[in-house]
C-alpha cells in the first residue's frame, strides 16, 4: 500500500501530496476530494502513488474517493502530460478545461462539498389523448418546427430526456399546453447508440479519394484530405465514421468552431441516427457532465461531434479522429492555458490511442501542407466540386481606377454595384464580407483629428451606431457616442473607415428593395441568434448577407452567386508573418460559399493594390503554398522553425520594460540570435496592462523539449526574484 498520493488540482500549481489514509483504496486516475488551502475543499486525480513523504509539512488526508471507478485513464493522462509538457502549464490547467465543472467541484467545507452523483433526469414523453390525427394535421402545416419535435419524441419511442432535445422551453410549454406531451422525471437512460449508416453514394472522384486515404493510413497515422469547396469532404469521411464504428471504435470529429457543430450533427445524425453526439463548451455543465460519465460508464463505440474540449472526453476505443477545416486558427485556444492548438493536440491524441486521424481542408495550412510534401502525411485531392458544378470566377476590382472615374458609390466599386443588382434582379443571393464589425473603426474630429480611445487599452473605440455606443474591441469597455470633440470644434466627429454595421447601412440606401441580414459577433449573440440569421438566409428571406470571417466558415447556402470582399487590402496589412497566408484562405473560403448549385458563382475583389501578388495566383493552391513556403524557408519562419511568443504584462511600464529586458538578456545567453525582442506589440497596452513580448525561434533540427524546458526555467528563475513576482508571463508556444 503506498502511503502518499501525488494530486493534481484546478490549478496552476504543481501536483501536491498527500496522505492515504489507513484503508483507503486509492488508484491512480481516482478523483478524489481534498482539502486544500485554509479551508477550500478540491476534487482532485491521483497522479502518482509512492512512498515518499513532503520534503516541508506534514501531507493532509485525502478525504474521499469520489467514484467507484478510475475518472482518467492511462492514456489520457498521459494526453494531459503531454498538452502541459509541450504547451508549457501546469496539468492542473489542463484539468481545467478538461473536466466538465460539475465533476470538478470545490467548495468551503467538507460538508459543503458535493461530487457529481448521476441523477433522475428529467423527461418528455408524448402524449396520445392529446395528438389525434387532426392536431397532427393542423401542427404540421402551422408549426413544422414543433411538429418535428414531436417526430423526434415518436422516433425516441415516445419518450426522450429533455436533455437530448435541442429547443427552448417556449417550444415545448406550448406542446405542453396543447395536451400533446408532458415532462417527467426518470432514472436517467443512457443515449441510444449509433446506428449503421446508409451512407452516400460517392462520386468517381471522391471513390477515388477515399481509396486514397484508406490505403495511405495503412502505412500512415495521418492523412491531409484536401479538397476544393463543396467537393462533399464531409461524405467521405462518412465513409471511414463509418468502418471506424462499425469495429466499435470511437470517432471524434472536430470543427473549429461551436457555431458549426448544430448543422454537422444534424446532417450526420440522418445517416447515423441519434447517437452523434455535440460536445462543446457552451452546453451546461449539467450536460457535459452527462456526456462524460456516459462515455466513462460505456463500452465505446461513441460518435462526438465538437470543439477542441471534447478532446478530454474519455475515449474507450479511440479509433479515428477527424479534424475538418483544420487551417482554420480557432483551433488554437488563445486565453487562457494551456494554449494548445486543438489540431495538434488531436493529432497527438489519435497517436497516444494508436488511432488515425484526417485533417481536411480546402485550403490546408502550410504546416500541413509541407508534411504531405515532406511525406508525412498521406494526401488525396478532391479538384473538383460535386456534381460538376464550376469554381467560382474571381474578379479585381480596381478601388483606385474606381475614384479616379468617379465611379465608385460609397462604399462600392461599380462593378461589384452592377453585379450585385444583376443578381438581386434574377432573384440570387450575394454574400458581402467585411472584416471589421461596428459601424466605423474609429471616429475623428475633422479639426484636430482627435479620436475617442480606450481608457483602459491603446486602441481607438469602434463606434456602434444601433447601441448607439463607441465600444472597445479589446476589452469590452463602452461609452455613449458622442458628438464633438472635447477641444470645442463645432464640427462634428467623422465615422472613419467601415464595419459591417455602416456596410448593411450604405448597401440598403443603395438597394433600397433588397433585405439584408448581418451575421457579426454583434448579432450572433448566442447560437441559436447566429442559427436564426443563417436559417433566414437559407430559406432566402434575405437577399443579401453581410458579414464578418463567420461568413466563411463552412455555410452551405445554395442560392449565393456572388461574394464582394470590400476591403482586400485591410487583410493583407496584418503585421505578422501569416498575414498574406490568412488573406488568402480567407478569401478562397469565402469564395467557397458562391455558385454551388447549377449556376457558376463570382467573387469581387475590391483592392487599392490591385497588382499585388497574392491576386495572380489566388485561386492556385499548390503555386500559392510553394511561393509562400519558399518565403517562410528564406526568413525563417514556421513549418521550418517553430516560434514561442513569450507575452509578459504588467500594470507598471518600467517593472515591465526592466523585467523584459531581464529575461532577454538570460535567454540571449542560451539561445543568442534565436531570440527577438524584447518588442512592444502593435496594441501595447489592454485593460490597463502594458505589454511587451519576446519570440523564440527554433529551428526544427534542433531540440524543441531543450528549448522549452530552457525557456521554462529562466522564466521561473525570473518569477523567483521577488521585485519581479508581480509580472505576468505567458509562454504561447506554437503562435498562429
Ligand atoms: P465540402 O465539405 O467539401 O465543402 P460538402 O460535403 O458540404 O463539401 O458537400 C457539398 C454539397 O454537395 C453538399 O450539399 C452535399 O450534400 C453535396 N454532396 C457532396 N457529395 C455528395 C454525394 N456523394 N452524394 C450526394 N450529395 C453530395
Ligand atoms: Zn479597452
Amino acid at each position: 500500500m503506498s502511503r502518499f498520493a501525488d494530486i493534481v488540482l484546478p490549478l496552476a500549481q504543481p501536483a501536491y501530496t498527500f496522505a492515504v489514509g489507513e484503508g483507503l483504496a486509492v488508484r491512480i486516475g481516482d478523483a478524489v476530494a481534498v482539502q486544500f488551502g485554509k479551508s477550500a475543499v478540491y476534487t482532485g486525480i491521483v497522479w502518482r502513488l509512492h512512498d515518499t513523504p513532503p520534503a516541508k509539512g506534514v501531507a493532509k488526508p485525502i478525504l474521499k474517493v469520489l467514484y467507484d471507478k478510475p475518472l482518467l485513464s492511462e492514456l489520457q493522462m498521459r494526453f494531459w502530460e503531454w498538452i502541459a509538457d509541450y504547451y508549457m502549464c501546469s496539468v492542473g490547467e489542463v484539468m481545467r478545461v478538461a473536466l466538465p465543472s460539475v465533476i470538478k467541484a470545490k467548495a468551503h467545507c467538507e460538508e459543503e462539498f458535493e461530487p457529481y452523483t448521476p441523477k433522475r433526469e428529467r423527461a418528455v414523453r408524448l402524449l396520445s389523448e392529446g395528438c389525434s390525427e387532426e392536431s397532427l394535421e393542423k401542427i404540421k402545416r402551422r408549426a413544422p418546427k414543433r411538429y418535428g419535435l414531436l417526430q423526434t419524441i415518436v422516433g425516441a419511442g415516445g419518450e426522450i430526456a429533455r436533455s437530448a432535445l435541442d429547443v427552448d422551453a417556449t417550444t415545448l410549454n406550448a406542446l405542453c399546453k396543447a395536451g400533446m406531451i408532458e415532462f417527467f422525471e426518470r432514472d436517467y437512460v443512457r443515449d441510444s447508440g449509433v446506428t449503421r449508416a446508409l451512407l452516400p453514394t460517392l462520386s468517381e472522384a471522391q471513390q477515388r479519394a477515399l481509396e486514397a486515404l484508406r490505403s495511405g493510413l495503412e502505412v500512415k497515422n495521418v492523412a491531409l484530405l484536401h479538397g476544393v469547396t463543396s467537393s462533399g469532404k464531409t461524405e467521405i469521411y462518412t465513409h471511414l465514421i463509418d468502418d471506424a464504428l462499425s469495429n466499435g471504435k470511437d470517432v471524434l470529429f472536430l470543427v473549429p468552431e461551436i457555431s458549426l457543430t448544430a448543422q454537422l450533427v444534424e446532417r450526420l445524425q440522418h445517416l447515423f441516427g441519434e447517437g452523434v453526439t455535440a460536445y462543446h463548451s457552451k452546453l451546461t455543465p449539467q450536460r457535459r457532465t452527462k456526456i462524460f460519465t456516459d462515455m466513462l460508464s460505456g463500452e465505446g463505440g461513441n460518435f462526438i461531434v465538437g470543439a477542441r474540449s471534447a478532446l478530454f472526453l474519455p475515449y474507450r476505443n479511440l479509433g479515428l479522429v477527424i479534424v475538418d477545416e483544420e487551417h482554420d486558427s480557432s483551433y488554437k485556444q488563445s486565453e487562457p492555458n494551456p494554449r494548445y492548438n486543438g489540431r495538434d493536440a488531436a493529432v497527438m491524441l489519435a497517436a497516444i490511442y494508436g488511432a488515425k486521424s484526417v485533417l481536411g481542408s480546402a485550403t490546408p495550412s502550410l504546416e500541413s501542407f509541407a508534411n504531405h510534401l515532406s511525406g508525412k502525411y498521406a494526401y488525396a485531392h478532391l479538384t473538383e466540386r460535386y456534381g460538376g458544378v464550376e469554381m467560382p470566377v474571381i474578379t479585381i476590382s480596381d478601388t483606385i481606377r474606381n475614384v479616379k472615374r468617379n465611379e465608385r458609390k460609397g462604399h462600392f466599386n461599380k462593378e461589384l454595384v452592377d453585379a450585385i443588382s444583376e443578381r438581386l434582379e434574377s432573384n440570387e443571393q450575394v454574400i458581402l464580407f467585411q472584416n471589421r464589425r461596428g459601424y466605423s473603426p474609429y471616429m475623428e474630429c475633422p479639426e484636430c483629428g482627435w479620436s475617442p480611445r480606450c481608457p483602459h487599452c491603446n486602441v481607438n473605440l469602434t463606434a456602434h451606431q444601433r447601441s448607439g455606443k463607441m465600444v472597445c474591441h479589446y476589452c469590452g469597455y463602452g461609452e455613449p457616442m458622442r458628438k464633438h470633440c472635447p477641444n470645442g470644434h463645432a464640427g462634428e466627429l467623422r465615422p472613419m473607415g467601415f464595419g459591417t454595421e455602416r456596410v448593411e447601412e450604405a448597401i440598403s440606401e443603395l438597394f433600397p428593395e433588397a433585405r439584408v441580414l448581418r451575421l457579426d459577433g454583434d448579432t450572433a449573440t448566442s447560437s441559436s441568434a447566429y442559427n436564426r440569421i443563417i436559417g433566414a438566409f437559407a430559406r432566402h428571406e434575405a437577399d443579401i448577407l453581410v458579414g464578418t470571417q463567420i461568413v466563411s466558415k463552412g455555410l452551405d447556402f445554395a442560392g449565393v452567386t456572388l461574394i464582394g470582399i470590400l476591403n482586400g487590402d485591410n487583410l493583407l496589412t496584418a503585421s505578422d508573418f501569416r498575414a498574406e497566408e490568412r488573406a488568402w484562405q480567407l478569401i478562397m473560403q469565402v469564395a467557397g460559399r458562391s455558385g454551388r448549385r447549377e449556376r457558376r458563382g463570382e467573387v469581387i475583389i475590391q483592392t487599392a493594390e490591385p497588382t499585388h501578388p497574392i491576386y495572380a495566383t489566388i485561386d492556385n493552391y499548390e503555386m500559392m503554398a510553394h511561393k509562400l513556403l519558399a518565403e517562410r524557408q528564406r526568413f525563417g519562419y514556421p513549418p521550418y522553425v517553430r516560434i514561442i511568443k513569450v507575452v509578459m504584462r504588467s500594470p507598471k511600464s518600467e517593472l515591465l520594460v526592466e523585467g523584459s529586458m531581464a529575461l532577454g538578456d538570460t535567454l540571449r545567453s542560451r539561445f543568442g540570435r534565436r531570440v527577438l525582442g524584447p518588442v512592444t506589440p502593435l496594441v501595447d497596452r489592454v485593460r490597463g496592462e502594458y505589454r511587451v513580448e519576446l519570440m523564440l525561434k527554433i529551428e526544427v533540427s534542433a531540440s524543441y523539449a531543450k528549448a522549452r524546458a530552457i525557456l521554462g526555467e529562466a522564466v521561473a528563475s525570473l518569477r523567483r526574484q521577488p521585485k519581479y513576482r508581480s509580472l505576468t508571463i505567458i509562454c504561447d508556444v506554437d503562435i498562429l
